[in-house]
């Protein structure tokens, strides 16, 4: 299909200084958890953007050197000739498809704990960042920054430009953003300097200037200097020579970059779950940008409709379309507009299960894209699966583990059937989505239905309950069964043992509400499921009217949340809507009328009242239709189970299961194995 024309502007090349992108998709740095320990990885993970289309592929932070160390975070470095070679890798793979590639030169300063390296942290006056947030809990107070450390910080960052360009690299990043050390420079809370890199704004810019100057004579105006700038704190601060801070350091630094890279300060706004920030969010922060600067500007807001980008473009916001969430959900986006397949596009559904990989330290994981982090590994293709395989195959549920397993099962050729007992598909998505804020959600049974609507070996069968023995007389040869787990009654005890639910009235669970069961008010929520749906569910609640008490055993609530940036939403929506909190506590008791409660750490004991409890604590899987095909004795059908009903878990587990499920079905089990990647060993001996 032909691209639509509207979508041209997205396809025009861009000068960024000496280089030029072949277009204005620009998977600007973002964390993937891939350190120079896994190369390979890194590589295939950032290669397959570029085969996909992005006409720049960056790295996510790379450190200038041992003072700016994010362990336990995983963390890239560019600190000696090793590094060249791994980070020479992934430019490699990026431009085997005609894409640029950058590197994020970082230094955290007060913001980089430096627990392995134990040096101690640097600041501009030695203000500490957030010093009581669990990141940064232990460190010690920064050292306030001499002339000495100034200079050195430049010389770090001009020597990394160096190793940037050998590696590989086209355009090289100075990052003052995101609370790390150049733009702790730029804030005045933070920096209370008297010499000339503090003071006024002209004083607080030029450590950023300088930097700016060092990379490009480092080398020598060959490779493109892009400044990644937050915005909010500037933007927020009036100036007495332009609107905003925010301007006045801009008009400073117009000419001084090739390319601006604009984002948000706090992570939980900059990489905003869509739950609680719609699409293009950044917008009014980062809007006066080309007012005040010819350079080309690129910024971010969870793009996934190339509506809304080519508006960007068109509306004089932006130059490039920054993407990172929607590229790990689908590298293949830019592909597929300029095809004309829009309705192909995976569209990232903004869970933030992909900055939860990076808070839990491990390779990035996307909860659409199931593929991300195993291109390398496991050899998987976002978009390719080999057609090796003919015979029947029966799915059983339709949820989102169902329609996975289909999706992929067909992909390899097999004729596939999926039954599904509700009139719809979707499973516990037609539930969950339509609480507040996670109508994106179901974004991921929608884009399966739509491919398996589009393939021709695929029967869909709604409205169609299965019995053992339905699936028996189908005779298919291969059955997998995906129908998904049940929410329980069951409470928490010590050591968070489940423990025996309560007899008494109006006990409901997520499932009773998904079955449209309305709780009489007033209702409390016992959360000790502590990620989304507690919350979610006591918003949706009080929206109904319900006087509404969430009751949580951790010390926030969805106190997972913290992870994937929900955790403020959270809070502030609980508020807006006048939602009692109780923290640390569990329910022991409930009447119909009064809730026992204890505190989960000093045992003290409280009542609330209440006339129903919605409990979201434990789910269980297994599936009895399983159970009775695996005991019937019949060999000529393979059987699996996956999904929810295999191990109950976050929509990024149940996907991923069910993709794996499909890819090895009716392979040998040494198919399975997993590539071992390692470091690229030092060439100077260690001493
Ligand atoms: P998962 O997240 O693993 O996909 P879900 O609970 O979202 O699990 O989806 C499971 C789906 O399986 C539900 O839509 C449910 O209606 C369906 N299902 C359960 N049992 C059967 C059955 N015996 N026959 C057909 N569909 C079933
Ligand atoms: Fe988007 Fe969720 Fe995938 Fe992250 S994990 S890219 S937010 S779909």
């Amino acid at each position: 299909m032909a691209r639509n024309p509207q979508y041209d502007p997205l396809f025009q090349p861009l000068k960024i200084g000496p280089k030029t992108t072949k277009n204005r998709f620009f998977q600007v740095p973002h964390a993937s958890g891939m350190t120079n320990a896994a190369p390979h990885v890194r590589a295939a993970f950032r290669g397959m953007k570029a085969e996909g289309g992005w006409g720049v592929v960056c790295t996510g932070a790379a450190s200038v050197d041992p003072s700016s160390d994010d362990s336990p975070f995983p963390c890239a470095t560019i600190w000696d000739d090793a590094d060249i070679r791994a980070h020479a890798l992934m430019t490699d793979a990026v431009h085997a498809h005609g894409a640029l590639a950058g590197i994020e030169l970082w230094h955290g300063g007060a913001a980089a704990v430096n627990r392995t390296s134990r040096i101690a942290p640097l600041s501009p006056s030695g203000v500490p960042w957030m010093p009581t947030h669990v990141g940064f809990m232990s460190a010690q107070r920064p050292k306030i920054m001499d002339a000495g450390d100034i200079r050195a910080l430049i010389q770090w960052h001009a020597d990394a430009a160096i190793r940037a360009e050998q590696a590989g690299f086209d355009i090289l990043y100075v990052y003052a953003g995101m609370g790390y050390l150049p733009y702790q420079f730029l804030l005045p809370d933070y920096n209370h300097r008297t010499d000339a890199y503090g003071g006024s704004v002209r004083n607080r810019v030029r450590l950023v200037a300088e930097l700016l100057d060092a990379v490009r004579e480092a080398t020598h105006g060959r490779c493109a200097v892009a400044l990644r700038m937050s915005m909010q704190e500037l933007r927020a601060r009036p100036s007495e020579v332009a609107e905003s801070e925010a301007h006045e350091v801009v008009g400073l630094l117009k000419d001084a970059p090739d390319l601006f890279d604009v984002k948000m300060d706090y992570s939980a706004y900059d990489c905003a779950p869509s739950r609680f920030a719609a699409e293009g969010s950044h917008e009014p922060v980062i809007n006066f940008m080309k007012s005040v600067t010819d350079k080309p500007v690129v910024g971010v807001g969870r793009f996934t409709s190339p509506d809304t980008m080519a508006g960007m473009i068109r509306r004089g916001v932006l130059d490039l379309i920054g993407g990172a969430r929607p590229s790990i959900a689908d590298p293949f986006l830019p592909q597929k507009i300029d095809e004309g397949r829009e309705d192909d596009i995976r569209e990232c559904i903004g869970c933030n299960m992909c900055i939860a990989s990076w808070h839990d330290g491990v390779w990035v994981r996307c909860t659409q894209n199931p593929t991300a982090g195993e291109e390398w590994r496991r050899n998987w293709h976002p978009e390719i699966v080999t057609r090796d395989r003919a015979g029947q195959v029966l799915i059983v549920g339709g949820g989102p583990a169902g329609l996975e397993a289909a999706l992929t099962a067909a992909r390899r050729g097999f004729d596939v059937a999926l039954a599904e007992a509700r009139d719809d598909f979707g499973g516990r998505l037609l539930f969950e989505s339509a609480l507040p804020g996670l109508r994106a959600w179901m974004r991921v049974a929608e884009y399966r239905l739509g491919q398996l609507r589009k393939l021709h070996n695929v029967s869909l069968y709604p409205a169609s309950p299965m019995t053992g023995a339905d699936v028996r007389d189908f005779g298919a040869d291969h059955v997998i069964v995906a129908t998904g787990a049940r929410w329980t009654t069951r409470l928490c005890g010590a050591n968070e043992l489940p423990v025996p639910g309560l007899d008494a009235p109006r006990i409901l669970t997520p499932d009773d509400l998904a079955k449209g069961q309305v709780p009489e008010g007033p209702v409390a929520v016992f959360d000790f499921d502590n990620y989304y749906l507690g919350t979610a569910i006591a918003e949706h609640l009080a929206t109904l009217g319900l006087q509404t008490t969430y009751i949580t055993t951790g010390g926030a609530a969805g106190a997972w949340g913290i992870m994937t940036n929900e955790q403020p939403g959270m809070h502030q929506a609980l508020e807006r809507l006048g939602v009692a909190l109780r923290t640390s506590e569990i329910v022991t008791g409930f009447d119909g009328a009064t809730i026992d409660l204890a505190h989960v750490f000093s045992g003290a004991v409280r009542q609330i009242a209440a006339r129903s409890l919605v409990i979201v604590g434990q789910r269980a899987g297994g599936s009895a239709l399983y159970d009775s095909l695996a005991g019937g004795g019949d060999d000529r059908m393979s059987l699996s189970l996956t999904g929810d009903a295999r191990a109950p878990g976050a929509l990024v587990h149940v996907v991923y299961q069910a993709h794996e499920t499909a890819r090895s079905l009716d392979l040998a089990p040494s198919n399975a194995k997993l590539r071992r990647d390692g470091p690229v060993p030092l060439t100077e001996p260690v001493t």
